[in-house]
């Protein structure tokens, strides 16, 4: 449930509430609003009555949120979330673009990925260095010695960094160099790796698993939430269905229902929801004219000599075009891309 205060309450009120949620076995988590403070009373608190805190000083109203997945709410918050990274926001009207390759494979090849996508309007440098491959034979990625080259990527080109994390061991590693964790789809519902990154204060990047519902994508954000990082932004990446032209379905619907269910940011991969790179700039446009708050897009200088996901991958060139095209579309729905003036200034 959540409890609203008056738009006056003292800090005294707003302590005693969080008492009262405590005493009665639920976790209390503050949300400071322009106007009101609001509460939430997570856990099984259908069980307490919602006199319990009404009739404490100072509180406007109680309501219970119907939803299974609380924090993640439009009950809980009405107002979308808008996270500032570095040197750009991620949630509000601005739409920013992740790019990079699949894998950091070496020096040479991440550099210049991240300057090609950086000269063309990428906000922020993707690139995996535990790669959660299918086969154990394929390529597993460089580890820590990728994690240099992301980290001198970062220095020459200003873009903040997001990798995937695979395993809550290596929280602490990434932590020292990422700006944004990404959550895999195989990972959507390991839980102990969840918990582990509510604990951090490093944005999560929690994408889809290739066949969970949006209520469990949205269950597997609350459990990131409910330790306390309230950073988390969401990622369609498509799902498994029957159809098999392409590497997966991209649930386009999930754009606007997520948009309606949460709060949070949510991008739309076209890259792995298509697995083609023919079909990566269509999925991109529509997913911008669908309400997506950002793209995380698969862009190699050298698609054919990848190491991974090379069909799915943009040239710089192809990704130039796609950007284009993206902010005509962002325009059209009354939004805009981060940094289209540099974006524009680059390729003159
Ligand atoms: C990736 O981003 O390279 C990746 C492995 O994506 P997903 O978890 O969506 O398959
Ligand atoms: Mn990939």
């Amino acid at each position: 449930m959540m409890v609203v205060m008056k738009s006056n309450a003292s800090q005294d009120q707003i302590e005693k509430v969080v008492d009262a949620i405590q005493s009665n076995g639920l976790t209390p988590h503050l949300s400071v609003g322009v106007d009101h403070t609001v509460i939430g009373a997570i856990g099984e608190s259908h069980v307490v009555p919602l006199e319990t805190f009404e009739l404490l000083d100072g509180v406007e109203q109680v309501v219970r949120i119907s939803r299974p997945y609380k924090l993640a709410s439009r009950e809980f918050q009405p107002a979308d979330s808008i996270f500032p990274l570095d040197g750009f926001s991620i949630g509000g009207e601005e739409i920013p673009i992740i790019a990079g390759p699949c894998a950091v494979e070496n020096h040479d090849q991440l550099l210049e990925a991240a300057m090609a996508v950086r000269k063309v309007g990428a906000n922020a440098l993707r690139g995996g260095v535990f790669k959660p491959r299918t086969s154990p034979y394929s390529f597993q990625g460089l580890g820590k010695e990728g994690l240099e080259f992301m980290k001198e990527a970062r220095e020459q080109t200003g873009m903040p960094l997001v990798v995937e994390i695979t395993s809550q061991s290596q929280v602490e590693l990434l932590c020292e160099y990422v700006d944004v964790l990404q959550v895999g789809a195989r990972n959507m519902q390991n839980f102990p790796l969840l918990r582990a990154l509510g604990e951090t204060h490093t944005p999560v990047l929690l994408k889809r698993g290739m066949s969970a519902t949006i209520q469990e994508l949205l269950m597997s954000a609350e459990y990131i939430l409910s330790g306390g990082n309230e950073r988390v932004i969401l990622c369609e990446r498509g799902i498994r269905t029957f159809e098999t032209s392409t590497r997966n379905t991209t649930d386009i619907n999930a754009v606007p229902v997520l948009k309606s269910l949460t709060h949070l940011p949510v991008v739309l991969d076209p890259s792995h929801s298509t697995g083609n790179v023919d079909f990566v700039p269509a999925v991109a446009r529509a997913a911008i004219a669908a309400g997506a708050d950002g793209l995380i897009v698969e862009v190699h200088p050298h698609p054919a000599e990848a190491l991974s996901d090379g069909k799915q991958s943009l040239t710089p060139e192809k990704f130039a075009e796609m950007v284009k095209q993206v902010d005509a579309v962002a325009r059209a729905v009354g939004r805009k891309l981060v940094s289209v003036q540099e974006t524009s200034e680059a390729q003159a």
